[in-house]
């Protein structure tokens, strides 16, 4: 299976993503697919939207141990979140880069998702990978992380990914 990146601009981007109703063999060829692109791409997750798919489904991978320890997720939701997680600096592949500071992600979530197996799977954390999640489930959602910069700094990123960009004819 083909996917790709998409990049900021990307109208796909924005676009609010879908239940999965059956994991059949295409979601779970996608979901496959999008742990090669991150590992190649060397990112700790990616959601559908990132590939151009408007259904849920994330992909994780913090790499605990030193080892491939993915988390794949469909159909996450939050259930319930918790404190401020103190502001730190976030990066995508999407906004490839590009890190910003993020200052209004909580400190502790507790998601509920399937796995591959269509088993109800319960994560729930305090850790960084809470951020990830946030980040993850953003992009469902048709959110970027700029979108959680403090105006001053969205306004610098937007002139520095024009400057980037407009090189390249890209804009
Ligand atoms: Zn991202």
């Amino acid at each position: 299976m083909e996917l790709e990146v998409k990049i900021y601009n990307d109208p796909i981007l924005r676009k609010k993503a879908k239940d999965v109703k059956e994991i059949d063999d295409r979601i779970i060829k996608i979901l496959d697919t999008m742990k090669d692109i991150m590992y190649q791409k060397q990112g700790i997750g990616l959601a559908a939207e990132q590939v151009g798919l408007t259904e849920k489904l994330v992909v994780i991978d913090l790499r605990p141990n030193g080892k491939n320890e993915p988390i794949e997720l469909i159909n996450p939701v939050i259930l319930e979140s918790e404190g401020v997680y103190e502001e730190h600096e976030e990066g995508c592949l999407s906004v490839p880069g590009y890190y910003g500071s993020v200052k209004d992600r909580k400190q502790g979530v507790k998601v509920r998702y399937l796995d591959r197996d269509a088993n109800e799977q319960i994560i729930e954390t305090d850790d960084f990978l809470s951020v990830v999640l946030q980040h993850e489930l953003d992009h469902l959602n048709g959110v970027l992380f700029i979108d959680r910069m403090s105006y001053a700094r969205r306004i610098m990123f937007k002139k520095q990914w024009k400057k980037m960009h407009s090189k390249r004819g890209e804009v």
